[in-house]
């Protein structure tokens, strides 16, 4: 058949262009069936890219995680039709708030952009004149300006608020926050990963907030797993949360989720792309993503997070049980109490026997066949760090097999 009547035939026989379109590629629906196909591109190889067993983590820089089937099958299903963007956030967003037990949800380009977007609605709510002034000249235009957080609550990711144009306030007790507030407060921002850090916790923060009658907002960005905070901050009464896409939860490396009250979840979306003129038009996010950010949280709530835990314990087992056949050899393995909630594991020599700084072996496995990532940053010159949350099923096994080979070279 030539092209033009595969066009006719597929539209008439739309349950039949239906399968066409589903058991070719998508360059190839409206090529003849007969026609060959070259063999596939790996663009990875073509490009000389080097791909690595992660077993570092989340890191935005080592493109932090990877997509499930589920996941890239909402993305490669929408990416094949037309949608208005609204629709698609309008119907994501009304799912998603059900999951996390929120008045309204919204998918943004990321935990950093929702911070941004869940901020500038605070401050313009639907007012298409303060929406167009932001991040300029808050004062002026009658925006308040003023957001109070903890001082040990400043990570860098607080830039995401003050993007808006607004002024961090930094307190460290209850009578600081009485003091801070007036007349340009606009609300009271809380990291949770730094929970332990600060003197005022949770249940105080919304209390004080309350007293102040100012919206308090959360960044939970990495604080997933476990899956209960996807709603515990919502439940609390955080005004607005903000949650990553693309770490644990395995969504789109460029996604996440704001999620909170109506109002400031509709203000964040007039900010926010398509609309033009707007502080987080540069924000964009398809449907694609958005779709594949649902696709995620979805299939992130039905695993079995149990076993999933189980499993990354016997993969650390494993490596344990390779690397402390070298003499000297030590593993310890911690759990980091909020953020990126998994096994990480210290694996530390004895310098005396095995003669390797942390950031040379860190090199040597980078540099081997496959490369492998660890951390291999900071500090202690004789242990490198790791986690297993991001590896593939077997590849516990070759982290393992390398680091007891690269130990035992350097030992005596
Ligand atoms: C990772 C992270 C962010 C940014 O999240 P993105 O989804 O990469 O935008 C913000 N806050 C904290 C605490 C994070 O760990």
């Amino acid at each position: 058949m030539k092209r033009r009547e595969i066009i006719k035939w597929a539209a008439v026989t739309p349950a039949v262009g239906a399968i066409i379109g589903s058991l070719v590629p998508f360059q190839s629906v409206f090529a003849a069936p007969d026609v060959k196909l070259g063999p596939k591109r790996n663009l990875i190889k073509e490009l000389g890219l080097r791909t690595f067993i992660n077993a570092a983590g989340t890191y935005t820089t080592m493109t932090a995680s990877l997509m499930n089937e589920e996941v890239m099958e909402a993305i490669d299903d929408s990416s094949r039709e037309f949608i208005m963007l609204n629709e698609v956030q309008d119907k994501v967003g009304e799912k998603i708030a059900q999951m996390v037990h929120s008045e309204a949800a919204m998918v943004t380009a990321g935990a950093f952009s929702a911070l941004t977007l869940g901020m500038a609605g605070i401050l313009t709510g639907t007012d298409q004149e303060k929406i167009k002034q932001l991040p300029h000249r808050l004062d002026e235009a009658g925006i308040k300006s003023e957001v109070i957080i903890q001082k040990a609550h400043f990570d860098g990711y607080e830039h995401a608020l003050s993007n808006t144009g607004i002024s961090l306030v930094p307190v460290e007790t209850a009578n600081d926050v009485d003091r801070a507030v007036n007349q340009k407060s606009a609300s009271m921002h809380f990291l949770n990963c730094n929970t332990l850090e600060g003197k005022i916790k949770h249940e105080e923060w919304l209390q004080l907030a309350k007293k102040h009658n100012l919206p308090a907002t959360i960044d939970i960005a990495a604080d997933v797993p476990p899956v209960s905070n996807l709603w515990k901050f919502n439940d609390m009464g955080f005004s607005f949360v903000a949650l990553s896409g693309g770490k644990a939860i395995c969504g789109p490396q460029s996604a996440g989720v704001l999620m909170g009250k109506k109002n400031i979840v509709a203000a964040a979306r007039l900010n926010d792309s398509p609309n033009g003129r707007t502080i987080g038009r540069g924000m964009k996010v398809n449907k694609e993503e958005m779709l594949g950010m649902y696709a995620a949280l979805d299939s992130y709530l039905k695993r079995d997070h149990d076993k999933e835990w189980k499993m990354w314990e016997d993969r650390v087992a494993a490596i344990k049980g390779a690397v402390t056949k070298v003499k000297g050899v030590e593993v310890t393995v911690t759990v980091p109490p909020i953020a990126n909630h998994s096994p990480k594991m210290n694996i530390k020599w004895d310098r005396e026997q095995t003669k390797i700084v942390r950031s040379e072996l860190g090199d040597r496995l980078r540099q081997g066949n496959p490369s492998i990532e660890v951390i291999a940053w900071g500090d202690d010159e004789n242990s490198i760090d790791l986690t297993v949350f991001m590896l593939k099923p077997g590849q516990e096994k070759i982290v393992g097999k390398r680091i007891f080979k690269e130990l035992s070279k350097a030992s005596s």
